[in-house]
């Protein structure tokens, strides 16, 4: 078995980077795979060109119309070589699915076949999606759902296979996927902040919310991957002692890329332009093998949409490599954690970020009304923020030793911290002409020259204000985005439109000037949320405990975090919002606690076997070979044998000791999942695997780790941390 090691070392060894073809300037072939404006422009009539765009506005497509569609799209799919079709959604298991059909048929009476595509199988498909999870949203005896077209995001080729973007509904139209919920909080979004940027412009008629993720990752030779069972079950390792060299001396961070995996990029790259995902900035990351790859950021359904995509491209491409792409948030014990930034900002329709400050007062004034509403949103929500980036995965990130923690609190430099500190000290009511003048100079007047030099970025911190959008950077390598932005657009929504409505009553009737009502408001918008902002080290001891004291939450794993999607808080404003009703908000909750149980129970089975069968037998023939060895040396030296053999008297006696930690730890490991799986209680069974089944994880691999230092390298049959990380 360990000769299926040593053959996966050399496969990896030996290859070559993998020849990739030189397609045409990027900005040539930016698209080409997209049904996008071009090609819409091209193979539509400009009546049906003008329904696309006006569905972007919320305009319904008649069925004439849509039929008209279909056939444009079809067209242009043809005439790039494409055969089938599918419906391309987003369901609850995070990740993406697809049902091809072909566009040919035949007919009945006989005469020729011929490939067809109408707007009724653009509009609308039912897939047969009874085992997707629905969180007891769908009865079984009427397990339908349907999909149906968003003309938002566009349609797009991949290999041989036109994908309709849709989302994912059951019939009696709750939303059964992550793309729905996305579009009704951004659409809340435009509603609430749009109302409060015509404070600052009338012309504004809407506002998108925008995001710029960067994807971490981690590449590791799929010879080498398939030789470790964890890795490929669980997308992580179980086992592995640490390798003597990791990180500690930063020579990979920003290093130059290794040519295979530069190559791989490249090929990456290529197909990400084909599919209009405009991906710019390609660098290492601090871990051996760990990268990011970041685009130039899109509205939000888009940028979401594309980062779906890109996670399931890139294992595609990887493929063609001989590589697999690694998006479990910890993948390898003492190296750093992958992540994914999401960058978010709001845009008006006039051109103009809301988060970044401007040249007049008036603008700096937009600014800091966007900006302090996203932090008191925050402050009032953190518990939820926290939630929606909760997974099995991501918890060996937040609240473990790792970047970044638990506790969710917002970086906004310096320079920030002391405007917000000025506009505290706002006279309450109304304002003198003196104090306007001064507060248009002196505060809101100089800031753009104070946040040129704001690049101070503090890495620890979970959500940070960085120059012109805020960046939450706790949200999982392998999530979803979708999910931290539903969240996200929907509480900042809910906050403007609270703060609209508090503006809009002392304009009315306190008879404030528009200024002087939103400096009021803002002011006891500071002051109520000053426990969330936080400039230190967010992993040290002393955060956690002075968080405790200003009351923001630190929930440590899954189970935990959840709650706070059920909360009534949390229930009242995805309906207020009209984002998610109570049953959506409660299925997801329920769907989320079941992977958690899955996925830890998933591991606890693979480590229990890994353990057994790979671990203890090899442990157990390396100790043979000691115990043959002490006894040729009790045959050869008699009484003095005991001297000579001493050491691997020890060792076979160490082995002996791991070996029953190790299974004795399995046991009772064991013993607690059937204890967990006898709960009905879902939330019950998620602590249970929490709490009893998981500690076991650790102690079991303490034991195997130990014995991997102990055993000979030339028959431990996994594959060692230094040959997956190390590899080139
Ligand atoms: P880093 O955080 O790694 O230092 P940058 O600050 O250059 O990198 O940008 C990170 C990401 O932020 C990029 O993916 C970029 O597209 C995104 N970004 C920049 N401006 C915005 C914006 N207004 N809205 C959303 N994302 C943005
Ligand atoms: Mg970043």
């Amino acid at each position: 078995m360990s000769s299926f090691r040593f053959q996966a070392i050399k496969t990896a060894s030996d290859r070559k980077p993998v020849h990739v073809e030189e397609l045409d300037r990027k900005s040539i072939i930016f698209g080409s795979n997209v049904f996008g404006d071009k090609a819409m422009r091209q193979f539509l009539t400009s009546e049906a060109y003008k329904a696309v765009l006006a569905a972007a506005d919320g305009v319904k497509i008649d069925r004439k119309i849509a039929e008209y569609i279909a056939l444009g799209m079809k067209e242009w799919a043809l005439s790039k070589g494409v055969t089938h079709y599918t419906h391309w959604f987003q369901p609850l298991t995070g990740t993406t699915a697809e049902k091809h059909d072909a566009f040919f048929e035949t007919f009945p009476d006989g005469s020729d076949p011929v490939e067809k595509f109408g707007g009724s199988q653009l509009a609308q498909q039912e897939p047969d999606a009874s085992s997707f999870p629905n969180g007891g949203i769908r009865n079984t005896f009427e397990a339908r759902g349907y999909t149906a077209w968003d003309p938002t995001s566009p349609a797009f080729i991949f290999g041989t296979t036109l994908c309709i973007p849709t989302v994912f509904v059951s019939y009696t139209g709750e939303a059964l996927d992550n793309k729905t919920p996305l579009l009704r909080a951004l659409s809340a979004m435009d509603v609430a902040a749009t109302d409060v940027a015509k404070y600052f412009d009338k012309n504004v008629k809407r506002v998108t919310a925008t995001l710029g993720w960067e994807q971490e990752y981690f590449l590791v030779d799929i010879a080498l991957a398939n030789s470790r069972p964890d890795l490929m079950a669980t997308g992580r390792t179980l086992l592995g002692h640490t390798a003597s060299k990791g990180q500690q001396l930063e020579d990979h961070y920003f290093g130059s890329i290794p040519t295979r995996v530069l190559t791989y990029i490249r090929d990456l790259e290529n197909e990400c332009m084909l599919l209009g995902i405009p991906v710019k900035t390609r660098h290492n990351e601090v871990a051996p093998n760990q990268y990011e790859l970041a685009p130039i950021f899109e509205e939000s359904n888009l940028a979401v949409d594309h980062n779906s995509l890109l996670m399931d491209v890139m294992q595609k491409v990887a493929e063609r490599h001989f590589f697999k792409v690694l998006f479990h948030e910890k993948p390898f014990k003492g190296i750093n954690g992958s992540g994914k930034h999401n960058n978010w900002s709001l845009a008006t329709d006039t051109g103009i970020n809301l988060l970044t400050p401007g040249k007049t007062p008036m603008s700096n004034l937009q600014f800091l009304t966007f900006f302090v509403n996203t932090i008191k949103a925050v402050h009032d929500y953190e518990e939820l923020v926290r939630a929606s980036i909760a997974s099995a995965s991501n918890d060996h990130r937040l609240g473990a030793n790792e970047a970044p923690p638990a506790i969710i609190s917002i970086f906004i430099g310096e320079q920030l911290t002391r405007v917000l500190a000025e506009l505290e000290g706002v006279t309450k009511g109304k304002l003198s002409p003196e104090e306007k003048t001064d507060l248009k100079l002196n505060v809101v007047g100089k800031l753009p020259d104070v946040l040129l030099d704001n690049t101070d970025r503090n890495r620890t911190s979970p959500f940070a204000f960085t120059g012109n959008k805020f960046e939450f950077r706790a949200v999982g390598s392998s999530a979803n985005c979708a999910v931290s932005m539903t969240t996200l657009n929907t509480i900042v929504s809910k906050q403007l439109k609270d703060f609209k409505k508090e503006v809009d009553s002392l304009i009315e009737t306190n008879d404030f000037k528009k200024d002087e009502a939103i400096f009021n408001v803002l002011r006891e918008y500071i002051k109520q949320t000053k426990s969330i902002l936080f400039e230190g080290d967010g992993y040290s001891e002393a955060w956690e405990q002075e968080a405790a004291k200003r009351g923001l939450s630190n929930h440590k794993t899954t189970p935990a975090a959840l709650k706070a999607k059920i909360s009534e808080k949390a229930i009242a404003v995805f309906g207020e919002m009209g984002v998610m009703n109570h049953v959506e908000v409660e299925s997801r909750y329920e769907i989320e606690l079941e992977d958690y149980i899955k996925k830890i129970q998933i591991e606890g089975r693979v480590l229990g076997d890994i353990a057994r069968n790979h671990v203890i037998p090899t442990a157990i023939r390396y100790q043979n070979i000691l115990i043959e060895n002490v006894k040729g040396l009790k045959e050869i030296f008699g009484k003095d044998f005991e001297q000579i053999a001493k050491q691997q008297i020890l060792i076979i006696k160490e082995i002996s000791g791991h070996i029953e930690g190790i299974n004795t730890k399995v046991e009772k490991m064991i013993d607690e999942r059937k204890n967990a799986n006898a709960l009905t209680n879902t939330e019950e069974m998620a602590n249970a695997y929490c709490d009893e089944v998981k500690p076991y994880f650790d102690e079991i691999r303490y034991h195997a780790d130990k014995l991997e230092l102990l055993v000979d390298n030339e028959i431990w049959t996994l594959t060692k941390y230094r040959e997956m990380l190390f590899t080139k």
